[in-house]
């Protein structure tokens, strides 16, 4: 006769595999943009808009609502559609709106007669074809989200 012991059976309980449950939930934030809207809005229209120091003379690529230099309130100033690699990384992991798009390369744009640098995605070019200096372009959404995605940037077309 076979022998049935308590141990066993909780030897089978801690050798299961995890238990995974599905639990969906589902959150609505609601995010201002405040003095940063008009970049956003700039987006759904083929702009990039940048901030400008009218006292320093410096424009700004990301939004800045007073200079960095001297305090003073800033300006929107639209900058260059067109820029130069100044760095890059490839992620080949990334938050769950990008997954899908792995590996894919975050460059660091620098834009002529601007001061700071601009983050985008860079699409259209493997990994390994990505340089420091070269040209690239800003691309837009057709169908914009108001989110910094609806911009990117892809190698610049060659005449
Ligand atoms: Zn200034």
């Amino acid at each position: 006769m076979k022998r049935r012991s308590r141990k066993s059976s909780e030897t089978v309980l801690y050798g299961l595999d995890p238990l995974i449950i599905r639990d969906p939930y589902e959150i609505v934030y609601r995010h201002s943009y405040a003095q940063d809207s008009p970049f956003f809005a700039g987006l759904t229209k083929g702009k990039l808009l940048g901030s400008h120091c009218p006292k320093c003379r410096v424009t700004y690529a990301t939004p800045r609502s007073h200079c960095y230099r001297c305090g003073g309130a800033t300006k929107w100033r639209a900058i260059p559609k067109q820029g130069t690699i100044h760095t890059y990384t490839t992620c080949y992991y990334g938050g769950e709106a990008f997954l899908d798009e792995t590996p894919f390369i975050l460059v660091l744009v620098a834009f002529e007669g601007v001061e700071t640098l601009f983050l985008s995605r860079l699409i259209g070019a493997r990994p390994e074809e990505v340089r420091i200096g070269m040209e690239v372009a800003a691309r837009f959404s057709s169908t914009p989200s108001f989110r910094v995605t609806d911009v990117w940037f892809e190698p610049k077309a060659r005449p």
